[in-house]
């Protein structure tokens, strides 16, 4: 029935003179949605309003989940547009657009009308009215309630009539690509891909880095790692990803540092990696899915001797959520099922059986200098022989 959607957004409303630039980067992510979508679509935009129109048949169900993909969308409102041709064809529209959209007819309602082309020969208030009046002469079962309504009827009056009633829930958030690069340091955990999520949503455009330990770490487990990022890349648009070899670097370790440190340490030389990464890409940040207190390498003395090494700011989007709410989010987003197939990442492999909880970033820098005959040279290896993947 629906041949249009009206897509509303609230936070980049505020932008002033930058307006434009989130409107355009929103148009181009509703595109580039709407691309997987079967169907002729056309995006437009009009006065502060965002229309997506279709041409000929086109899944309703697929249209509306793939906006619902789009970061920067409050509401997608299904809608009819339709010429002004004297308030007598407008209330015919209406009273059959009511019909057909609502087949049981015991609902309350309110007329919300407004007037936003100021030439239109009725008052919004008059317009409501008239229109409420129509409807419940034509069906006698509705009743107005002009404070808790079962169904809004919004009727604006632009260029073309407006006629609404129904909004589905969008992601919120701000347009992909209105909030410069960072880079998730992304595991085949779960937490990881929510972080990269919630960060994209503000805007952020994602690279990522994935310390790959073959042979302790195999093939299966990469894959896991691609497979996430597709599904981030979901809602992020494309993510370069850096698949680094970690293995030579976690074998030092192992060999020249206490074992109760290996994951603190490990941590830091990932976190020194991506960064060199990120710096390259013209990141302005890193990502990494910790959370305060949720193993040993994430107390507050951990995450602060991690931290010590990099000198970009480091976001931490789930610093201060419980894993239910982590895993409510992975399921949203479809990342749960694939976080949890039980291929082996390269943290498990090295773990000690005590791992320190409480390190002291001195005693920390004094273990590493162990390391200081052979860690550049593994290093600059590492870097050197990083694959990179376009993921989409
Ligand atoms: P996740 O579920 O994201 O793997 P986790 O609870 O398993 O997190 P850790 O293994 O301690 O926690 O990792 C903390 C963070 O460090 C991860 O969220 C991720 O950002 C990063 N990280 C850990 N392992 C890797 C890896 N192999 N490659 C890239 N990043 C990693
Ligand atoms: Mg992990």
């Amino acid at each position: 029935m629906y041949k249009a959607f009206l897509i509303k957004y609230a936070e980049i409303a505020v932008k002033g003179k930058n307006r434009y630039l989130f409107e355009d980067a929103l148009v181009a992510n509703i595109e580039r949605q709407l691309a997987e979508v079967d169907g002729s679509f056309q995006v437009r935009k009009e006065s502060g309003r965002i229309y997506v129109e279709t041409e000929g048949a086109y899944s309703y169900e697929e249209t509306v989940e793939a906006l619902q993909r789009v970061f920067g969308i409050v509401g997608i409102c299904p809608v009819l547009l339709v010429e002004d041709e004297g308030f007598d064809a407008l209330a015919e529209r209406v009273l059959r657009y009511v019909d057909e959209t609502y087949p049981d007819k015991h609902f309350t309602f309110k007329v919300d009308a407004r007037r936003a082309r100021k030439n239109y020969p009725m008052t919004s208030m008059e317009l409501a009215a008239a229109l409420g009046e129509k409807i419940l002469e034509a069906f006698p079962e509705t009743r107005v309630d002009v404070h808790h309504p079962q169904v809004m009827l919004h009727i604006e009056v632009r260029p073309q009539i407006n006629i609404y009633s129904t909004e589905i829930p969008g992601p919120g958030g701000m347009p992909t690509g209105t909030a410069g690069r960072a880079m998730l340091l992304l595991s085949g955990g779960i937490d990881s891909p929510v972080a990269g999520y919630m960060i994209a949503k503000r805007g952020v455009t994602l690279e990522a880095t994935y310390f790959h330990a073959p042979p302790y770490t195999s093939e299966r487990a990469k894959q896991k790692v691609i497979d996430l990022a597709k599904k981030v890349a979901r809602y992020s648009g494309p993510i370069r990803l850096r698949v680094v070899n970690f293995t030579d670097i976690q074998l030092c370790i192992y060999e020249k540092c206490p074992h109760e440190e290996l994951t603190i340490i490990m941590r830091r030389y990932m976190m020194k990696i991506a960064e060199h990464f990120a710096e390259e890409g013209s990141c302005l940040g890193l990502v990494t899915g910790e959370s305060i207190g949720q193993v040993a390498s994430q107390t507050m003395q951990s995450l602060a001797v991690t931290n010590e090494v990099c000198h970009m700011p480091v976001y931490r989007p789930l610093i201060a959520m419980d894993k239910q709410e982590i895993v409510r989010i992975a399921e949203q987003i479809d990342t749960y099922e694939t976080s949890i197939l039980p291929f082996e990442d390269c943290c498990t492999i090295f773990v000690a059986k005590h791992p320190v909880t409480k390190p002291s970033a001195k005693h920390i820098r004094i273990s590493e200098t162990h390391l200081a005959d052979r860690i550049d040279e593994l290093v600059q290896t590492a870097i050197d022989t990083t694959e990179t993947i376009l993921v989409n």
